[in-house]
């Protein structure tokens, strides 16, 4: 692979339309988006595709999301005649009511998008992210620019610019830095594409907040290979290096201190109930290896703070990270799907 070192510049409306001219010229640049730092190519270009995909060591199996930033583009990349009537119509309330934002419909492709870009796949991935950087970048490009999460395939989302720095500064042509991801996790992929609608990755919108809009959705089959559902949903993913161990709150509280071990508490209470079931003063020895996600146990602001909070744990040597699953509603079930994942190994 060619070494490269990344142009790492703030998003600034210059740096934008410089990166936006590198887009079209079929170069590789990150830039955050509110979910988390997305590693972008134009969605058109092969080339570029190729590129991502061996940037990130992503297998060729699993398709990328493409990005836009105005409904006319959705027109050049989606096939909406080859929708249902019923489909098509949760489509326009579901665009309406939660884009921009972290939401990834899958729908019928047209041909105009390379068969890399989704995995040679008859539906594509489309999200119209609301960081008002991305959108600049986005219209100033072709208007339509496929990115995955910007780290090496497998491991911890980034949600800030130097965690794409750390791991693909050289492998890539620019990196915008616009500061931390505010909501942190992924977007929450839902297929529209196969009739009943299908959520086959949660994330950034609660399912709770899609069903208030088009009714009630089953959660998808996620897949382990090529030719499934969501071939990218595989069982380990989102991992730090330091093994991690995901635990429901019940068996956390229960577990002894041991020296060398990290602790991931998703609250403030759980925390403090950890530290009063632990004999004498065995706390005290912890105390600097004790990470609590959000004090008042609050979901969005956990999410936030999840992927930087394992980059910083992952750099600590600990022997192993203990982590809290929250409770399923709203944004819970896209934290527990992404610490379920990175607790599992190959
Ligand atoms: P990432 O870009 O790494 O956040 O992951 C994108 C997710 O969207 C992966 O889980 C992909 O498998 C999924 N995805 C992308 N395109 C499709 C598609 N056409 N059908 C089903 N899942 C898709
Ligand atoms: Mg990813």
């Amino acid at each position: 692979m060619m070494q490269r070192t990344a142009k790492l510049l703030p998003a600034t409306d210059d740096s934008i339309r410089e990166a936006a001219a590198a887009l079209c010229a079929g170069k590789l640049v990150a830039f955050p988006t509110e979910t988390v730092y997305g590693l972008g190519g134009d969605a058109f270009n092969p080339r570029a595709l190729a590129r991502i995909f061996e940037a990130k060591g992503r297998p060729r199996f699993d398709p990328l999301i493409i990005h836009i930033a105005a409904l006319e583009a959705l027109g050049r990349i989606a096939d909406l005649r080859a929708l249902d009537a019923a489909s098509r119509r949760r489509l326009d309330r579901l665009a309406s009511a939660l884009w921009p934002g972290p939401l990834s419909l899958i729908l019928p492709k047209l041909p105009s998008v390379p068969d890399l870009a989704t995995s040679g796949l008859p539906t594509v991935a489309v999200r119209w992210p609301a960081q008002p950087a991305a959108r600049q970048l986005i219209l100033r490009s072709t208007g339509a620019v496929a990115a995955p999460s910007a780290n090496p395939f497998g491991g911890l989302s980034p949600t800030r610019a130097e965690h794409v720095r750390d791991s693909l500064g050289d492998r890539i042509d620019y990196i915008l830095d616009g500061g931390p991801s505010a909501v942190g996790l992924e977007s929450t992929v839902l297929d529209l594409a196969t009739g009943a609608p299908r959520i086959l990755r949660p994330g950034g919108v609660s399912r709770e907040q899609i069903e208030a809009i088009i009714g009630p959705v089953p959660a998808g089959i996620t897949g382990t290979g090529p030719g499934l559902q969501s071939p990218g949903q595989l069982p380990s993913h989102y991992a730090p290096a330091t093994r991690l161990e995901a635990c429901e709150r019940e068996a956390m509280l229960s577990l002894p201190e041991r020296p060398g071990e990290g602790w991931l508490f998703f609250s403030g209470a759980s925390r403090d109930t950890w530290l009063g079931n632990l004999a004498g003063d065995k706390g005290g020895a912890a105390i600097d290896r004790l990470w609590t996600l959000s004090e008042a146990g609050n979901p969005a602001e956990a999410a936030a703070r999840l992927f930087q909070t394992l980059h910083e744990m992952d750099e600590r040597g600990l022997s192993c990270i203990h982590a809290e699953l929250p409770p399923e509603a709203g944004l819970g079930a896209a934290i527990r799907d992404r610490l379920l994942r990175a607790g599992k190994r190959g």
